[in-house]
């Protein structure tokens, strides 16, 4: 691949969502160097180990670089991008004009570009005419999606990560931060050693590399979060830590909320035994929150991947608004994201039950609005389904086709073996994607060959709402093309108008057309207290497209002077997004996980990430130094549960579900509660004998938000 620079391209690192700036640049060698840029308020020059080898993950092995249809034999045979377009928008049209347009599906990823969400979406919801579009973020961040339309009337983020610096306490709930969002962690850890004061409070029922650095960690047990953040709620209230001024002029709803918390979780000690967490460390924890005015709670996987995930993320808002600390430097509830674009997706109505520029599917107003700025022909009329159902959809043989995008969902799906029975009996399945040989591409009918990292151009939004450029620095390997090219062409060949773009540059700007015509229309009865807006990013040519710096939503412009302003912190003004411009206190009636362990399944799976390896290894595994980290899968599991049940540390050891079993290797790490162990989501069918834990996760999902239960699934283990 040759460069197309070779002084070095500002970039986005493509792995979690801290979002951080890099720079690229081919050495003489033909080596790619990759530098934290120090200009990048995200990260300000740092990089993780994950960030610093991705010059060792962008080679050509394994690439998926000609369009590639399957034969009647089951081969791949190469074809050209009109035969293999041709065969994607033919068969969508026809099974579309025989079954109706809920029976075609696509399901994306936030591994994609905003520009590639947003015309997916497009596509989808308004020319198809059908909303069966969701996402792998659906996996990771729906239920911070769902608790914050709850709490704020929109999908808002409060804080900023400068906050977290800002703080006087950092709580992190369900995330292993040092490992999987290593340079917030180091940011935490850097303001931590400038003020020894500023205290770091770790909730997780693992002893995680995140609590090295904590002044407590709470090991709560798994699923009671719920417990114990209404037992916060009811202490900060009934201890003189009752924002009143606040609570009056600014939210609704306390009353139910407090009752509800009261009822079950007024009193410590009972919240402890619940929580099996000791008493005097919940108390000491909630009189440093009662006592700490700058406080922020970060939450991530650990609280959203739960049947009560929504309610786990309003229980923490609900804290937050009780006391008043939200809107102000330094305090606020946070949800630290997974994915690189999980929040661009959602700007761009990436879920299944959402439209573009935060607005709701199953708003009449909205849907009109977004239909008559696209012009387009069929608008969805009801939300899709959600990824657990839309994969449950093509089993049952109700969706008949589906076009699957930068996302591997048979080992990153729960009950993974359903989404395997699915594509072997779907009619047609799709596949864009970089690498070939994936689980899931073993089952498409067409491959399409898209841009990876380094080659492809467009925004990235991370955690802190920070909108950022990923600039190409390789020239298009074999016939690649970027992925919002590829369905804008597949669009054409159905027959629909609107997909004739100049470049990329023209996709963002129609996306912050559409944000800014939502709120400018005073006949769009309700629009006016949204918050997502891009009116200053509006009307740049290709050249200030590609001069973007990075800028947090929502983005104005001044009317005289033209000047361009990010915001760094929502809800200073105190005004939030429902109609009355008040945030809602939720009431979390508190429940457990949806299957508890019993005398045939034991023990509770819990998945997550290690530190170097991202998703399913397509890229992370290509380095050799990522990988010396932790070379195979393993099961970590209590020294006194492997005695019990026969599997010696070292050993191979089969893991069940009542959804299937894998085969790793067992240790003991030190950091896991008895009764739990914990098994990585990254290895696959193509990395060892099948070791994709997902083929065992419970398929049981958050009923409002569709976020499935990672966190606790019962197992038993035998050796192998
Ligand atoms: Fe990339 Fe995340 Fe590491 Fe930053 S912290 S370099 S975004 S993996």
């Amino acid at each position: 691949q040759a460069p197309l620079s070779t002084v070095g391209t500002k970039t986005t690192c493509p792995y979690c969502g801290v979002g951080c700036g890099v720079r690229a640049a081919m050495q003489a060698d033909g080596v790619i160097a990759v530098t934290g840029d120090e200009l990048h308020p995200a990260n300000k020059g740092r990089l993780c180990v994950k960030g610093s080898a991705l010059g060792e993950t962008v080679d050509l092995d394994g690439r998926l670089l000609h369009p590639k249809v399957r034969d009647a034999d089951g081969a791949l045979q190469r074809v050209s991008w009109d035969a293999a377009l041709d065969k994607v928008a033919g068969g969508l049209r026809d099974i579309i004009d025989r079954h109706g347009p809920d029976s075609v599906a696509l399901y994306v990823s936030g591994q994609l570009l905003t520009e590639d969400y947003y015309i997916a979406n497009k596509l989808m919801k308004g020319y198809v005419g059908s909303a069966n579009i969701d996402t792998n973020s659906r996996l990771c961040m729906s239920s911070a999606v769902a608790g914050h339309k709850r709490a704020f009337g929109e999908d808002l983020v409060p804080v900023s990560y400068e906050d977290l610096e800002l703080a006087d306490m950092v709580v992190l709930v369900g995330s292993n931060t040092a490992w999987c969002h290593p340079i917030l962690f180091q940011r935490i850890a850097k303001a931590k050693e400038n003020r020894p004061e500023m205290k770091l409070i770790v909730i997780d029922p693992r002893r995680t590399a995140t609590c090295e650095l904590a002044d407590m960690h709470l090991p709560v047990k798994a699923g009671t979060d719920v417990w114990l953040f209404n037992g916060l709620m009811s202490f900060l209230a009934h201890r003189g830590a009752r924002d009143n001024a606040f609570v009056d002029a600014h939210t609704s709803g306390l009353g139910e909320a407090l009752a509800i918390a009261d009822a079950d979780c007024a009193d410590p000690h009972e919240v402890a035994r619940i929580c099996k967490v000791d008493v005097n460390d919940l108390l000491a924890f909630y009189q440093l929150f009662a006592d700490t005015e700058k406080v922020i709670t970060g939450f991530s996987m650990g609280v959203n991947q739960s049947s009560a995930g929504t309610d786990k993320v309003n229980s923490i808002i609900n804290c937050h608004l009780i006391s008043g600390r939200i809107g102000k430097p330094g305090m606020g509830p946070f949800s630290i994201t997974g994915q690189p674009n999980a929040m661009g997706g959602r700007e761009v109505g990436g879920l299944a039950n959402m439209l573009a520029a935060h607005m709701d599917l199953d708003n009449a107003l909205h849907r009109d609005t977004v239909q008559t700025f696209w012009g387009s022909p069929h608008m969805a009329d009801k939300p899709g389904l959600k990824a657990v159902d839309l994969f449950n959809a093509i089993e049952a043989g109700r969706i008949k086709a589906v076009w699957i995008m930068a996302t591997n969902p048979m080992v990153s799906m729960p009950d993974a073996n359903v989404v395997q029975r699915a594509l072997s009996k779907c009619e047609l399945v799709v596949a864009s994607d970089i690498v070939e040989g994936t689980d899931t591409n073993a089952f498409a009918h067409v491959l399409l060959p898209a841009l990876g990292w380094g080659e492809k151009d467009g925004t990235v939004t991370n955690s802190e709402r920070r909108i950022s450029r990923q600039r190409a620095f390789l020239t298009a390997p074999g016939e690649a093309r970027p992925d919002w090219q590829i369905i804008c062409d597949v669009a054409i060949r159905m027959g629909y108008r609107g997909f004739d773009f100049a470049g990329v540059h023209a996709v963002f700007d129609e996306h912050a057309r559409l944000s800014s015509y939502r709120n400018g229309p005073p006949q769009i009865a309700g629009n006016s207290m949204r918050v997502f807006n891009l009116d200053g990013l509006t009307g740049m040519s290709k050249q200030q497209f590609d001069q973007l710096q990075p800028i947090q939503w929502p983005v104005t412009r001044d009317k005289h002077s033209g000047d361009v302003t990010g915001t760094a912190r929502l809800f200073g003004n105190q005004r939030y997004a429902h109609a009355d411009g008040k945030a809602r206190f939720v009431a979390t009636p508190p429940r457990g996980p949806a299957h508890l362990p019993d005398e045939e399944f034991p023990l509770t799976l819990n998945t997550g990430r290690v530190r170097d390896q991202w998703h399913t290894m397509t890229r992370t595994g290509k380095s050799a130094r990522l990988a010396d980290h932790v070379p195979e899968s393993f099961i970590d599991m209590h020294p006194q549960d492997a005695l019990r049940y026969g599997v010696r540390e070292g050993s191979l050891a089969r893991i069940s579900s009542r959804w299937g079993a894998m085969v790793a290797r067992v240790q003991h790490s030190g950091g896991i509660a008895r009764g739990s162990v914990f098994v990585p989501i990254h290895w696959s069918n193509q990395t060892a004998s099948d070791a994709r834990v997902g083929a065992l996760v419970n398929p049981v999902v958050d009923p409002l938000s569709g976020e499935p239960e990672f966190k606790h699934t019962p197992v038993s283990i035998e050796e192998f």
